[in-house]
């Protein structure tokens, strides 16, 4: 963490926010969350840091919390136990057949499972999970809107095809009554065709809304904090 501390304050960072993954009820092979004494000392540590940088960077501790509706109140519960200067929505786990896969995963299994659950399906369900989790979850951010199968190579015609229900107005409405900020996660200049999740015209949509952003970097290495930020504020100056 401190090294992620280091490479905001090079590259002239005045705020770093730590969003660490939190999962309830997930059945996948692999773990990409923390457990909770894994959160007790991300905490305990995310405070040393914050007051060996005083003055010199403003230090966040929040968390990403995926949405399983099985798990709503273990969820809401383990939220209210400790306060949290950012809380993240997100949905990484689809269940099919009893079993949670990864929508961000690059697993080719795992594609395969999607493709045959059919790629329109998968990502009207997704959306549908995301209208419930900001409606019901006490989040202040939504993050990477559009990056679920981003690894599909058929997600293109599939996401415009869903983008034009009324799937994402529901969630931009519930957003804009309850002031949830929209992430824009520049990881997508990696993945997602120069530009950022959401995509400019998702982007363009959920400003007739009026919903606040916030810029993230995603970074799960030190080097990636602040990635990409000097052409989002080319691109959206
Ligand atoms: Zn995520």
């Amino acid at each position: 963490m401190e090294e992620y501390v280091l490479a905001a304050l090079e590259r002239g960072l005045t705020g770093l926010m730590f969003l660490e993954h939190f999962e309830a009820g997930i059945n996948a092979p692999r773990r990409t969350w923390l457990t909770s004494e894994d959160f007790a000392r991300y905490r305990e540590e995310g405070r040393r840091l914050r007051r060996l940088y005083a003055g010199r960077i403003e230090i966040g501790l929040g968390v990403e919390v995926g949405y399983n509706p099985r798990e709503l109140e273990a969820t809401k519960k383990f939220l209210a136990v400790n306060s949290w200067d950012q809380i993240g929505i997100s949905c990484h786990f689809l269940e099919i057949a009893g079993r949670h896969y990864n929508l961000l995963s690059s697993d080719r299994q795992t594609l395969a499972v999607f493709d045959a659950y059919g790629i329109e399906k998968a990502l009207g369900a997704y959306f549908k999970l995301l209208a419930e989790a900001v409606e019901l979850l006490p989040g202040n951010v939504l993050c990477h809107l559009d990056a679920a199968l981003r690894h599909h190579p058929g997600i293109a015609p599939a996401l415009s095809a869903q983008s034009s229900t009324s799937a994402l107005d529901r969630i931009f409405q519930v957003m804009a009554a309850k002031g949830t900020a929209l992430e824009v996660n520049t990881s997508g200049f990696i993945h997602h065709r120069r530009q950022a999740y959401p995509s400019s015209d998702l982007l363009a949509r959920a400003a007739v809304h009026r919903l606040p952003l916030c810029l993230g970097s995603d970074a799960h290495q030190p080097k990636e904090v602040g990635r990409f930020f000097g052409p989002m504020a080319d691109l959206y100056p």
